[in-house]
């Protein structure tokens, strides 16, 4: 049964590999270095982004402001409705 486990390593590489395809395969999909290039200035309000932002997200077009209205635009509400009404069951 031990000798099940000997190809540990040969399924380690498989993983590895798939996530490197991911990551190439996702930055392919950015398109060219230019448009990856983070921007200065926030695309909605004009202020400026932080450069440790504009560093930490590759491309990165908004201020912290103006994402987390945007990641509240696009947030599905689904997981407010399920604890919604778990409340009002526990009342
Ligand atoms: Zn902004």
């Amino acid at each position: 049964m031990a000798g099940g486990w000997a190809k540990d390593g040969a399924i380690q590489d498989q993983i590895d590999s798939t996530v490197n395809d991911a990551v190439a395969l996702a930055r392919s999909r950015m398109g060219d270095e230019n448009n990856t290039k983070s921007l200065s200035e926030c695309e909605e309000c004009g202020d400026a982004i932080p450069l440790a932002r504009q560093e930490a997200i590759q491309g990165v077009r908004l201020c912290i402001s103006c994402q987390a209205d945007d990641d509240k635009r696009t947030a599905k509400p689904a997981g407010f409705n399920r604890s919604g009404s778990k409340g009002s069951q526990m009342r």
